[in-house]
């Protein structure tokens, strides 16, 4: 291999990329972007040098991110998605039949026209249903200033370095708290446990004045290397967050929808811990 693309996330060990065609670079103004062709993930997109998602196995992180929080709510008419400018989770919870509105607030718009371009299969067309409202603005200030209350709120940030850094803030996180509706579920990407501890115990701490459940789930994506990826859950009712698995997979049957990761069991499963985490998070909450 030659020319790698060398992931920049951790300073003594990382993932590489032979890239078979550059497709895109830019300095976008908020972040290094670059999109390439690989054999074996296909087309990949970086972001300051760290993979965002792969044309391979974008749809466990999607479908995960999407159809936990959704499907666990029921009910959910107005949602609101933070960063995700490849489109991949507005995809997905414009699937739920009872998504009246989706407001995506990304910083970048250069991502999502890229993302369009060349990952069109990310958000199939997903940014022109009529449902949609996208904002090109810091997720920090439009939850700090919104007026609106949204059903499932789904952070698909990047990780908290550069523009990314502001999403795994008390002051973010106090927003969302604000504009999360009665029975609202808050989720958001937080980083491979194994490798980004801190990253879930800061988020722990940083939530638990915010909601009275906070806790995570997991999933294993490939290209987000090292081991489990988890996903920060908060909401006001715990209740929400218990569900009956015959009964979820009866729902997720007649949704009108196929998956290719989610289902009712990998769902219930995801909220199991391995003991590290629930050691370093100090009790299953
Ligand atoms: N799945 C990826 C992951 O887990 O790392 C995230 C993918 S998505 C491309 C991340 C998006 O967050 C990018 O489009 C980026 O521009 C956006 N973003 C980063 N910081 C942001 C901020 N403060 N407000 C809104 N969007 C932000």
């Amino acid at each position: 291999m030659k020319n790698l693309l060398v992931e920049s996330l951790y300073p003594s060990w990382g993932q590489a990329y032979q890239p078979d065609d550059v497709l895109f670079e830019s300095q976008t103004g908020h972040q290094h972007l670059v999109i390439f062709k690989n054999q074996q993930w296909g087309t990949v997109m970086m972001l300051d040098g760290v993979v965002q998602t792969t044309e391979k196995d974008e749809f466990i992180y999607h479908e995960m991110m999407t159809h936990v929080p959704m499907f666990s709510h029921g009910q959910a008419k107005r949602v609101l998605i933070i960063g995700g400018g490849d489109g991949g989770i507005l995809r997905e919870v414009l699937k739920h039949p009872t998504v009246e509105h989706v407001t995506q607030v990304e910083i970048d718009q250069a991502v999502i026209d890229m993302c369009v371009q060349y990952l069109p299969n990310h958000s199939a067309g997903a940014f022109d249903d009529p449902r949609v409202n996208i904002v090109i603005d810091d997720g920090v200030d439009f939850v700090s200033e919104c007026v609106e209350q949204f059903d499932v709120i789904i952070s698909d940030s990047t990780d908290p370095i550069g523009p990314g850094e502001s999403l795994f803030t008390s002051k973010f996180y106090q927003g969302v708290q604000s504009c999360l509706a009665e029975n609202g579920v808050f989720v958001a990407q937080n980083g491979v446990s194994f490798m980004q501890l801190d990253e879930v115990t800061t988020t722990q701490q940083r939530l638990k004045p915010c909601f009275n459940d906070v806790t995570f789930y997991a999933a294993a994506v490939p290209t987000y290397v090292g081991g489990i990826m988890t996903f920060a859950w908060a909401s006001q009712n715990p209740e929400i967050r218990q569900i009956d698995v015959e009964a979820l997979a009866t729902i997720t049957e007649q949704a009108g929808f196929k998956t290719r990761y989610y289902n009712a069991a990998v769902h219930a499963a995801s909220f199991a811990l391995p003991q590290y985490v629930i050691d370093a998070i100090g009790e299953l909450s």
